[in-house]
């Protein structure tokens, strides 16, 4: 069996921002699909297949019946891809689990709270197995044009593992801290080409944290502007209050990437994109 490798998008709790960063592509996402068969992607299409290899899932689990769904996904897809910040880390409405969940429907729905179904908010891999993560809020659409490469091509990614000052000060940004603003960039995962602090912005830290912070590095940011490192950690609540990374996502090998659809041939591919 020949052909291209099948793709199928999902969403769960998200604002779709991370599909639409894919759709909004142009040019690559075009090239990408000369190399594989996207089936299912309801932003974009009306079709809608059960036959796909390569699941990239959008959102984040905010309640149980999520979950079966999920696991089936998973259970179809020789390779899962989280995209986002909602699929990696719970997306900013992880703040939701601060609040008690019966007053969080009371007040959202009022009267009719009893009607909806609402839970602990958590990243896809609190439930299923997740091969790539793509981090951002919104994603970098650069990182999903490299990502699917390393799919198609059955290569290893490996997730951008260093602070955001570490692009900052390689693109010689103004340090933000220097107009006394807080900055998330010491401990959070780069890979964004320190997209906010290059339009004088802080870093508010939608990649998560870093797998293993270089603490003296941050400390010397830090320290040169009359902070701590704690003083950061404690306020990286809006993406990062569900869990670190988990260990071992620092370098990920698309499963199933090389070994195309069950029993078949692999992938063959024309060029690289
Ligand atoms: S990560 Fe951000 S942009 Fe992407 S779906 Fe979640 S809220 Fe939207
Ligand atoms: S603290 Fe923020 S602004 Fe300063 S170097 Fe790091 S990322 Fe850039
Ligand atoms: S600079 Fe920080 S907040 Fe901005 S995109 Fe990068 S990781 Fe996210």
């Amino acid at each position: 069996m020949g052909g291209k490798p099948r793709v199928a998008f999902f969403d769960f709790a998200c604002c779709e921002g991370c599909q639409l960063t894919v759709l909004g592509l142009g040019e690559p996402l075009i090239e990408l699909l000369e190399h594989v068969e996207v089936v299912t992607w309801r932003e974009a299409m009306s079709e809608k297949s059960e036959e796909f290899e390569v699941a990239v899932v959008e959102g984040s689990i905010t309640r149980d019946s999520d979950v079966p769904r999920l696991k089936r996904i998973r259970e179809q897809a020789s390779t899962l891809i989280a995209l986002g910040s909602c699929a990696t880390l719970g997306g900013p409405h992880v703040s939701a689990n601060r609040l008690d969940q019966s007053d969080l429907l009371t007040m959202v729905y009022g009267d009719r709270a009893r009607e909806f179904e609402a839970g602990e908010v958590r990243p896809l891999s609190a439930e299923v197995q997740v091969d790539i993560p793509i981090y951002g809020c919104p994603i970098n659409a650069d990182e999903f044009v490299s990502v699917m490469k390393h799919v198609l091509l059955g290569r290893p990614y490996r997730v951008p593992n260093q602070a955001v000052c570490h692009e900052c000060k390689l693109n010689q940004y103004e340090c933000v801290y220097d107009r006394r603003q807080i900055c998330l960039g010491p401990v959070t995962r780069c890979g964004c080409d320190a997209i906010c602090t290059s339009r004088g912005h802080r870093c508010f830290g939608c990649r998560g944290l870093v797998d293993d912070p270089n603490l003296n590095a941050a400390r010397e940011v830090l320290e040169e502007h009359g902070y701590r490192v704690e003083d950061i950690l404690s306020v990286f609540e809006l993406y990062a209050t569900w869990a670190r990374p988990e260990e071992g996502l620092g370098i990920v090998e698309p499963r199933a990437a090389v070994k195309s659809r069950k029993g078949s041939e692999p992938w063959r591919f024309r060029s690289s994109i």
